[in-house]
C-alpha cells in the first residue's frame, strides 16, 4: 500500500530543511522533495553570515533562536559552524552616530553589542584598514555557517538519523486534494500522499500555484558575489561595512537614520546596483566578497545579466573592498549570482492554499539567519 506521510515539504533550501528538522524532532513522518540533485539555489549561494543584529526586534528573536538550533545541530551533524561574531565598521561621523544609536537600542533589548574605537579595531582586526575604520559595532555572540555545506549536511543527517524521506532530483508538478488526502505528482508521474503540505519553493513561482504567486506582492532579487584569495590575510567573523549600516533594517530604528539617508546620492554606482560591501573567510582561506542587489518582479529575470555588468560590479566591489580590508593582492577565483524571493509589503509570504496546504517563501535576505527559528515558532503556534 502507498505510504502516506504526515508532512510533504516541497523545496530543500534552508526553509524547507528547517521545517523538516522541527517536524522530525517532533515525531512526524516527513517527505522532502527538491528538483535538484543537491541544493543549488540561494541556500548554498549566500555568505553564511548568521546576523540577527541586522533585523528589527521580531526577526531578531527568530535569528537568536536559530543560532541556538544551529549550535545543537553542529554537535551531531558537523556544520562547519564558527563562533567569531559580527562587526559593522563605521567609516565616517554619520555611520558612527548610527552604530552608537543602535548600541543604545540593543542595551534596551538586552542584545549583546560593544562599540570599538579605531585603536580597538587596529588591535583586534589587523585585517581592517586603519584609514577606513573610524569605529565599529561588534556582536560577539553571532555565528557563521558554511553556505556550501550547511543545508546538504543537515539533509544528510536528517536522512541518516531521523528517517527523513528525501526525494532529490524530483520536481513536484501538481498537488491535488481528493478523498481528504493530498496527492502530489512529480515530473516522472510518481504519486505521493500526505496529510499536510508545506511549499517552500524559494523563487520558483511558476511550477505550483502560479496564480497565487502572481498576486502575492513578491519580487525576485539577484545578488552578485565573488570569491578569491589575498596575501595571508585572515578575516575574523562576519564583516559588514558602512553601506550595510546605511541599508540594514535594524538601523532604520535609529533616530538619525532618515536624515542621514536623505543626504545620499540616489544615482551613485553603489545605489544603482544596490551594492554594500560584506566579507567573510571560509576555513580554507577563501575570502567571499559581495554583494549587489538587482530587483525584478515575477520570475528570475532580474536585471544585470550582461557580462559587462557582471565585470563592472565585480571590479567595483573588489576596489571598494581594497579600501576597507588589507587585501591589496586579491586574486579572483569565482563569481556567481544567487536569487531569493522577497515580499514587497511584509517580511515573509505565508499563503494557505487550503487548510492543509501552505506556501511559505519570500523570506528575502534573512533566510540563513532566521529560518530555523521562524519555522520553530510557526509550528509551535499551530501546536504541531
Ligand atoms: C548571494 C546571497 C547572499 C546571502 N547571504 C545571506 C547571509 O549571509 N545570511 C542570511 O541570513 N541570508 C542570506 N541570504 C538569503 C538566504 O540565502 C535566503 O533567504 C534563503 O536561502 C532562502 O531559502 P529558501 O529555502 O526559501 O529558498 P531556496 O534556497 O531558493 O530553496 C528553494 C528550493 O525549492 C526547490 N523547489 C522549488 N520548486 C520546486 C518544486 N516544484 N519541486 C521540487 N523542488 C522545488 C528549489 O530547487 C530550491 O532548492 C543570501 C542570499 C543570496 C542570494
Amino acid at each position: 500500500m502507498e505510504k502516506e506521510f504526515d508532512f510533504a515539504i516541497v523545496g530543500g533550501g534552508i526553509m524547507g530543511t528547517s521545517f523538516a528538522y522541527h517536524l522530525l524532532q517532533r515525531g512526524y513522518t516527513v517527505a522532502l522533495f527538491d528538483k535538484n540533485y543537491t541544493p543549488i539555489e540561494a541556500s548554498v549561494r549566500n555568505f553564511g553570515q548568521v546576523v540577527p543584529s541586522g533585523f528589527g526586534a521580531e526577526w531578531q528573536k527568530y535569528g537568536i533562536a536559530s543560532m541556538e538550533i544551529y549550535r545543537s545541530i553542529q554537535k551531531v551533524a558537523q556544520l562547519d559552524l564558527r563562533e567569531e561574531g559580527s562587526l559593522y565598521i563605521a567609516s565616517n561621523e554619520e555611520e558612527i552616530r548610527l552604530i552608537e544609536e543602535l548600541n543604545t537600542i540593543n542595551q534596551k533589548n538586552q542584545y549583546d553589542s560593544i562599540i570599538f574605537d579605531a585603536s580597538d579595531i587596529a588591535k583586534l582586526y589587523p585585517e581592517i584598514k586603519h584609514s577606513y575604520a573610524k569605529a565599529a559595532l561588534h556582536f560577539p555572540l553571532e555565528i557563521q555557517v558554511n553556505p556550501k555545506t550547511t543545508v546538504e549536511r543537515m539533509l544528510h543527517w536528517l536522512k541518516e538519523k531521523k528517517q527523513l524521506h528525501y526525494f532529490n532530483n524530483v520536481t513536484i508538478q501538481d498537488i491535488e486534494v481528493s478523498s481528504s488526502k493530498i496527492h502530489l505528482t512529480d515530473n516522472f508521474k510518481n504519486e505521493y500522499t500526505a496529510k499536510k503540505v508545506m511549499i517552500c519553493s524559494g523563487h520558483d513561482f511558476k511550477t505550483l500555484f502560479p496564480e497565487i504567486f502572481l498576486n502575492a506582492g513578491l519580487k525576485t532579487v539577484k545578488l552578485q558575489m565573488l570569491s578569491g584569495i589575498a596575501n595571508n590575510t585572515k578575516i575574523k567573523g562576519s564583516i559588514l561595512t558602512g553601506w550595510s549600516i546605511r541599508r540594514y533594517e535594524c538601523f532604520q530604528e535609529c533616530p538619525s537614520y532618515q536624515q542621514i539617508i536623505a543626504q545620499e546620492d540616489p544615482n551613485s554606482f553603489q545605489r544603482l546596483h544596490g551594492i554594500h560591501i560584506l566579507a567573510k573567510q571560509e576555513a580554507d582561506g577563501t575570502i567571499i566578497l559581495g554583494d549587489s542587489h538587482h530587483y525584478a518582479s515575477h520570475g528570475p529575470n532580474a536585471a544585470g545579466t550582461d557580462y559587462e555588468d557582471i565585470i563592472n560590479v565585480n571590479d567595483f566591489m573588489i576596489a571598494e573592498a581594497k579600501k576597507i580590508l588589507n587585501i591589496d593582492h586579491f586574486e579572483l577565483r569565482n563569481t556567481w549570482a544567487g536569487i531569493y524571493s522577497q515580499c514587497t509589503d511584509k517580511p515573509i509570504l505565508v499563503e494557505n492554499i487550503s487548510d492543509d496546504i501552505t506556501v511559505v517563501t519570500g523570506i528575502g535576505g534573512k533566510g540563513m539567519t532566521a529560518s530555523l527559528g521562524y519555522t520553530q515558532d510557526f509550528l509551535n503556534k499551530l501546536n504541531f
